[in-house]
């Protein structure tokens, strides 16, 4: 049996603005990544294959705030994080603060499989790129008017925000896959451009195992999306595998006490999306809504927004 479940992020996604085709627009973007997922699985490929593939489809998508079309930094910039987990061995690779790459999620791969180190910023990641063959972006590659216009509703002040819905609303983004192939191997990957008017050098949870992304056989494969700032003091997604492996709660129940019950309290928005070696699959988000989408083995697609 396989499965993969994706999110292309949760925040305040206004009903009143979202059109027939909008929504149409995100449930087709989020069924094109399950299938790169899906596709993958079914061949036989790993769950580390196909939370990339998977993810590289939502970067490559300017609906979502990853690789293209991701959000603007307070100085205009973009500054992209990403991380990637294997449940089977625990290897894990992320990257964090990187500039003009088009797939941040396979650069991540890349560090866990290519260097001794599990995560790589900045300046050297980039040089990283560089020697493995990955080219940089223009930055027009990266613009797109809505983004802009998030970022103009705040440029000068010094409020960040996520980034689904108007920038009236308060905007959320980042995009995340968790997947068990068939040899019963889970795995997650998450891939951001952050919130928007972050500060220059800011690093959200997306990238830091553990709290953004974490994966484990024995427990859970975990990608979040939210509130970077309390998803990483909350450590949400190793405390997820924690409550799963320490005090036996279920999937379920480890999701809902972390994200209905310890996020709300320090108010921590977002949701995230988690998978167990078996297949269960938990998808609670504590905001208005979070663009998810979910395939097992032998059943249809299903895509979700609220
Ligand atoms: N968690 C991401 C961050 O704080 C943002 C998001 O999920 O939209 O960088």
């Amino acid at each position: 049996m396989y499965a993969i479940a994706i999110h292309g992020g949760a925040g305040t996604i206004d009903k009143s603005e979202m059109t027939v085709e909008k929504e149409s627009a995100y449930k087709n973007a989020l069924k094109e990544a399950l299938e790169a997922g899906q596709k993958a699985l079914s061949k036989g490929l790993s769950a580390m294959d196909a939370v990339e593939f998977a993810v590289n489809s939502l970067e490559n998508c300017l609906l979502f705030n990853a690789g293209k079309g991701a959000v603007f930094c307070a100085d205009g910039g973009f500054e992209l994080d990403a991380s990637i987990m294997s449940g089977k061995d625990l290897t894990a690779g992320a990257v964090a603060g990187i500039k003009n790459i088009a797939n941040p999620i396979s650069l991540a791969r890349k560090v866990s499989e290519k260097t001794p180190h599990v995560m790589l910023a900045g300046q050297g990641a980039i040089d990283f790129a560089k020697t493995i063959g990955i080219n940089q972006e223009t930055d027009e590659y990266f613009f797109t008017q809505q983004r802009y216009d998030q970022w103009q509703a705040l440029v000068g002040t010094t409020e960040v925000a996520l980034d689904h819905g108007s920038s009236t609303t308060k905007p959320i983004g980042t995009v995340g896959a968790v997947a068990l192939d068939k040899f019963g191997n889970i795995a997650a990957a998450t891939s951001t451009g952050g919130m928007t008017n972050k500060q220059y050098g800011r690093v959200g949870d997306t990238p830091i195992i553990g709290s953004g992304t974490y994966a484990n056989n024995a427990t859970c494969a975990i990608s979040c999306t939210g509130h970077g700032e309390y998803f990483l003091r909350s450590v949400v997604a190793y405390d997820i595998s924690c409550l799963m492996e320490y005090a036996g709660l279920s999937l379920d129940e480890a999701c809902n006490k972390v994200v209905k019950d310890k996020l709300v309290k320090i108010g921590g928005e977002g949701g995230l999306i988690a998978i167990d070696s078996k297949g269960n699959i938990c998808l609670p988000f504590n905001s208005a809504g979070m663009y998810r989408g979910l395939v097992r083995e032998g059943e249809d697609y299903q895509m979700f927004i609220y």
